[in-house]
């Protein structure tokens, strides 16, 4: 399929990972009329959560993660993203043209390490797998089994020894076998949306941003049935020869072809508050901790996660353990999974599962009993939704049967590392450049039955992970800033 010219109007709906990126590289690459919509009015809430932000990409931080079994084409994509985190610290270091909030002693990535920790000892097979796959692609000694003194050392002289056994269990008598993957660490997910977001303005691309003007509520299509453009809520047209839907877990409801390809599902999230004053607040700083992944393939007793404390104090650990779901009746009659969060309109919800929180609970008290003794509690809880597809491969191309609609998303809970660079492979899929490459081919639009399914999709309202059959945390959270929308 041609691509758009380049002097012709593009629509991206979406200000996410997926959407930045893909306005960012358009513009960068030459694309002179392109448009980015939103709901959110991100320059005012800066990709906050604590701001009233609930896309996935708007959050404190993110792993920063190359290991990926055998997955190389992933691996590859995450060294390539790597390069351009790198070079983003160091433009923020010059102080020079940054986005507005943002100077020279921020930082978008910290290289702090990810580390898997193994759950007794034996090393799982998908870290093996990823250590073999690393010396295949050349990439010797960037993966460092903890109790190895060899890595160790070399993982010492590199400056990352701290993330070798960060929850001190050598000392306290306990096995500390893990995986560190010394090229990962932390991406500080909201600066980095900001930085994103101001360098593709410089390239031009455009953006609306606001509740009701930036707000997609319909397509427009010709008498063919393609689609010529969008309605927004305010109730423009804006006529585009193509239109990239890159709506995270808004996706499948609104773009419903999506149906057993992708559904919106969610994470449960935990925010402790480290007081400025507490001694744990350097050692769980980003230089003195790594990111970290725990029994993430064991199903609902595992799937934990967590980070370095944020520049305000904030330590954020999640669990994956079970991906909820929010099936509603949707207008075509069908139920689909819709994103809802503290910041959804009438919303109530404040509560996290009881599963998740019992995990987290048990976690903490068995690798973090620092938090229970100096009394330091979950300040704040979020569900974070974003969208899976049945084989965790993203979804990059064509709506089928209409070439004036492109789709970008199926990030599976793993694409927001890849903000610097996944737009620049969105345009090669626009332009039909490589596509013989094994992630442009896995990222192709695909039915059920034509890949390896990994995720059960669309149970509906009466399944186990549905948000309505679930038990909730008995106690609404603490939350005193949670309640200071802008
Ligand atoms: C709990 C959790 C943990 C994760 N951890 C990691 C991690 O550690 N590392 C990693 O790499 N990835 C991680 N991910 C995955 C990553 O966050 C996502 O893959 C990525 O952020 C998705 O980006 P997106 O652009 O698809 O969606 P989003 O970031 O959700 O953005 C979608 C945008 O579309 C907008 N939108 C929706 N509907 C409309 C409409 N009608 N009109 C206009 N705009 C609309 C929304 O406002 C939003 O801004 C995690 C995800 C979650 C939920």
């Amino acid at each position: 399929m041609a691509p758009p010219s380049k002097d012709a109007p593009i629509n991206v709906v979406g200000a996410g990972i997926f959407g930045l990126s893909t306005a960012l590289h358009l513009a960068r690459r030459g694309y002179k009329n392109v448009t980015v919509f939103d709901k959110q009015p991100y320059d005012t809430t800066l990709y906050s959560y604590l701001n009233g932000c609930d896309a996935a990409s708007a959050d404190m931080n993110k792993i920063i993660r190359s290991a990926y079994g055998s997955q190389t084409e992933y691996q590859e994509l995450t060294f390539e993203a790597i390069q351009v985190w790198r070079s983003w610290n160091d433009e923020l270091a010059t102080g020079k043209d940054l986005p507005p909030g943002l100077d020279k002693h921020d930082k978008v990535f910290y290289n702090c390490g990810s580390l898997y920790m193994a759950d007794g000892d034996v090393i799982p097979a998908f870290e093996l797998a990823t250590i073999k796959t690393m010396e295949e692609c050349g990439h010797k000694d960037s993966q460092f089994i903890t109790t190895d003194a060899t890595h160790a050392r070399i993982a010492e002289s590199r400056g990352q020894g701290f993330a070798l056994d960060p929850f001190k269990r050598k000392e306290r008598g306990k096995g500390y076998l893990g995986v560190l993957d010394s090229t990962g660490g932390v991406a500080v997910a909201d600066k980095a949306c900001r930085f994103a977001l101001h360098r593709a303005r410089k390239y031009g691309a455009k953006f609306v941003l606001d509740p009701v003007a930036g707000a997609f509520s319909s397509f427009v299509k010709d008498a063919q049935g393609k689609t010529t453009g969008i309605k927004t809520k305010d109730g423009s047209t804006h006529t585009a020869a193509l239109t990239i839907m890159a709506c995270g877990g808004w996706t499948p409801s609104l773009l419903t072809q999506l149906d057993n390809l992708c559904e919106t599902t969610a994470g449960s999230v935990f925010m402790y508050k480290i007081p400025r004053d507490s001694p744990l607040f350097d050692r769980f700083s980003p230089e003195a901790f790594p990111t970290w992944i725990w029994k993430m393939r064991d199903g609902a007793e595992g799937g934990l996660y967590g980070f370095p404390r944020d520049d305000n104090g904030y330590l954020k650990l999640g669990y994956r353990g079970t991906k909820y779901t929010n099936p509603q009746p949707q207008p075509d009659g069908k139920e689909r999974s819709v994103p809802i969060t503290r910041w959804t309109e009438d919303s109530q919800l404040t509560q996290v599962p009881s599963q998740a929180k019992k995990v987290l609970a048990s976690f903490v008290a068995e690798y973090l009993p620092e938090l229970n003794e100096e009394s330091i509690d979950v300040e704040l809880t979020r569900m974070c939704w974003y969208t899976d597809t049945f084989d965790n491969h993203f979804v990059v191309d064509h709506v089928p049967g209409d070439e004036g609609l492109f789709v970008a998303t199926g990030g599976s809970g793993h694409a927001f590392k890849y903000l610097p660079n996944i737009g620049n492979w969105v345009v090669d899929v626009l332009e039909s450049v490589g596509e013989e490459r094994p992630a442009i081919k896995a990222w192709k639009w695909r039915a059920l039955g034509e890949g390896k399914p990994i995720n059960v999709l669309m149970e509906g309202s009466t399944g186990a992970r549905a948000l309505g059959n679930v038990s909730m945390s008995e106690k609404r959270d603490p939350v005193a800033v949670g309640e200071s929308k802008l």
